[in-house]
């Protein structure tokens, strides 16, 4: 399998829009170093690759600049975790993928966010008829939490996750977890995650916070689930890359936007 982090940012992004106008890094930085390029982050999401077969989890308003930056232009399927903006705002980008890949994508999501994606981008679900792809074309597949799920290659399972005040969708495919949009995880779901080799799991910041996960919660699931290697995303304008890489004990990282890996 081959993972690409197409961004690692939290909901407003690294820099985030603010502060002084002009100058060398404009932008609100927080505790990041403006000179780590890796500290720059788009809004999180993935693409998760076997066999030629590319599923796309979440698309935020970086998605076009993200596909570049990374060199892809194909995507087979889209998951989508849960409806807040920073994860379905570049959904109409897709249809530069439909004209790509010369069809319409399927889009998997749980039953409200589906509800939510097409009130917002109900024009994609209209079937296409000949006239060329100026929309994005999706097909719906609505799933269902704690369930298996197959796609293309991709054997999995899906299973609750609290984020605040609702529930995001945590997805594991093989020895592989997303689990993005994070403050709570059910003992059922915790279970599921047992015997990964890569687990990318989302950390908001060093201190606690109503919504998502924070670096002492998520070493406490670590201890709990033990995968062989962790990765964090969705990271706000407190988490230095280079500070996190000397703090995190080994066999946690930091991701940034761009990093691929194959396993
Ligand atoms: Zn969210």
């Amino acid at each position: 399998m081959k993972l690409t982090i197409l961004g690692c940012g939290s909901s407003p992004g690294v820099p985030m829009i603010g502060g002084a106008e002009g100058g060398p890094a404009p932008g609100i930085w927080g505790d990041c170093d403006p000179t780590e390029p890796r500290n720059r982050r788009s809004r999180s999401s993935v693409v998760i690759e076997k066999d030629n077969f590319r599923i796309l989890i979440d698309c935020g308003p970086d998605f076009r600049s993200q596909m570049l930056n990374c060199g892809l232009s194909k995507i087979d399927a889209v998951i989508i975790t849960h409806a807040h903006s920073d994860h379905i705002a570049g959904l109409d980008e897709l249809r530069a993928v439909n004209r790509e890949i010369e069809r319409p994508i399927p889009i998997y999501a749980p039953k409200e966010v589906m509800k939510e994606v097409k009130s917002r981008f109900n024009y994609a679900f209209q079937p296409w008829n000949g006239e060329g792809f100026f929309r994005p074309v999706f097909i719906e597949h609505v799933i269902e939490y704690d369930a298996p799920l197959k796609i293309g290659p991709f054997d999995g399972w899906v299973f609750t996750q609290h984020h605040g005040r609702i529930k995001s969708l945590g997805i594991r495919f093989e020895n592989f977890a997303y689990s993005t949009d994070v403050s709570d995880l059910p003992a059922q779901s915790l279970s599921v995650l047992k015997d990964l080799d890569l687990w990318v799991v989302g950390c908001l910041q060093y201190e606690p916070h109503p919504a998502h996960a924070w670096v002492a919660r998520v070493f406490e699931w670590q201890q709990t689930v033990l995968p062989k290697k962790t990765i964090l995303t969705h990271m706000g304008e407190k988490m230095d890359y280079n500070k996190l890489c000397n703090q995190l004990p080994k066999g946690i990282e930091p991701a940034w936007d761009g990093e691929v890996v194959v396993f």
